[in-house]
């Protein structure tokens, strides 16, 4: 059986440029990979001990070896002990919010703007 990433809308099989990564031990990694898979798959249930993310989910410094494998000095790219994957598959309504993890800056209330104007009005 061929392992597949497991996140929705990618399905990406082994190849050149492309890693499948298994979850990771660490319960703290471990979640924050499942939450990921979560948010493409609303009620995922896994994962699996087949359940592997592939390598496009990771940004460039999420791998201990990225520049050897770019270079063509190694084969298989290393994950970082905590990487944690934030990079949707295009296509995705996910995908616009790759590294979706920072959290929007709240907007002041209308009345506390209201009440600026009014400072600034006496
Ligand atoms: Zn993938």
């Amino acid at each position: 059986m061929v392992n597949r990433s497991v996140v929705f809308g990618c399905s990406n099989v082994p190849k050149k440029g492309v890693s499948l990564h298994e979850f990771p031990v660490k319960m703290k990694e471990w979640k924050a990979w499942k939450r990921f898979v979560c948010r493409t798959r609303n009620g995922w249930n896994g994962p699996t001990n087949n359940s592997t993310i592939c390598s496009c989910h990771f940004t460039a410094e999420s791998f201990v070896n990225k520049m050897q494998v770019d270079m063509g000095l190694a084969k298989n790219l290393f994950l970082n002990k905590d990487a944690i994957p934030c990079v949707y598959p295009e296509g995705t309504c996910h995908s616009q919010a790759a590294g979706g993890l920072a959290t929007p800056t709240p907007q002041p209330s209308s009345a506390m703007r209201k009440r600026q104007v009014l400072q600034v009005g006496l």
